[in-house]
């Protein structure tokens, strides 16, 4: 694992314009966000204004339609916000093209997903192996040895040849972890990654993250509405009908609530996380 916590220390590419030290990883600020359903306009995230500090490990929690999965999206820049600003690392992610986007997308984050999304007809090493050959510049022995280590990470060496239907639903979501990770990512996002295992398995796929989090610094933000996942968080933000009710910040066994809505700063907490 130590040779994790050393990949994640040397970002494969340097960051264009690096954020102050100390300032958040992701800034949301004042987010909304309408879908169209034929001429009636849906207001998915209203006045979202969020702050995620690096290497914390955040629940995003709420109801069936509270917003989570649009919050994620648009954090991970699938999606574009209707109003407001979203910043990575410093950068507006808001007002990009969708080619600036992809490329930031391939490079600085990892996606996680509830149906894990893996391809097919690639072995559990290729799938890995994917997003790293989009990285030019990563010579095929670097590539292969952090499939390789990626695997050993998720405890899926012996598995490296096995194609997803010849992997459970917990060794699939194991396989998607590592993918989600290759590059390196600044955060890796994971909408409802346990929705679709079963209580010990989607247990155990928690505290893989959580070990991956606490190791290598890594900044997991994952939505949930299952109170067992939520408090496995060290943060959480309650989204109710798309806007932020409240957020939380672990003590120990229980949660310290605030109530304000708005920017928030926790970069305190967060230093024995980056270790
Ligand atoms: P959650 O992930 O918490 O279940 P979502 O973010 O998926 O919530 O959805 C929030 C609201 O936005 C819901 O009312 C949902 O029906 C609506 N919604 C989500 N995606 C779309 C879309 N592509 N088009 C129209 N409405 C959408
Ligand atoms: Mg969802």
């Amino acid at each position: 694992m130590d040779r994790v916590a050393e990949s994640h220390q040397r970002p494969l590419t340097p960051v264009a314009n690096p954020a102050p030290a100390r300032a958040a990883l992701v800034r949301v600020e004042n987010v909304s966000k309408e879908y169209r359903l034929g001429d009636q306009p849906l207001v998915a995230l209203r006045g979202i204004n969020l702050n995620i500090d690096a290497g914390v490990f955040l629940a995003i929690a709420g109801p069936s339609g509270s917003g989570k999965s649009t919050l994620l999206n648009l954090i991970g820049c699938i999606d574009t916000p209707t109003t407001g600003r979203i910043y990575i690392g410093g950068q507006d992610v808001s007002s990009q093209s969708p080619d600036a986007l992809a490329l930031l997308r391939a490079r600085s984050i990892g996606f996680i997903f509830q149906t894990f999304n893996l391809l097919p007809v690639l072995s559990a090493e290729e799938n890995v192996e994917y997003p790293l050959l989009q990285i030019q510049e990563l010579s095929v022995t670097e590539r292969r040895r952090r499939v390789e280590l990626l695997l050993e990470v998720v405890g899926l060496r012996e598995f490296a040849r096995h194609r997803p239907n010849q992997l459970s639903g917990g060794q699939r979501q194991r396989v998607a972890i590592a993918r989600a990770l290759a590059v390196n990512p600044k955060i890796i996002l994971a909408d409802e990654p346990t929705a679709n295992l079963d209580h010990k398995t989607g247990g155990q796929i928690l505290r893989l993250m959580r070990r991956i989090n606490r190791q290598s610094g890594a900044t997991f933000v994952f939505s949930t509405h299952d109170q067992r996942v939520i408090d496995m968080a060290d943060r959480r933000v309650d989204l109710e009908d798309g806007e932020v009710v409240r957020l939380g910040i672990r003590s120990g066994k229980d949660w310290i609530y605030a109530n304000e809505r708005t920017d928030r700063s926790s970069d305190e907490e967060d230093n024995d996380a980056q270790g």
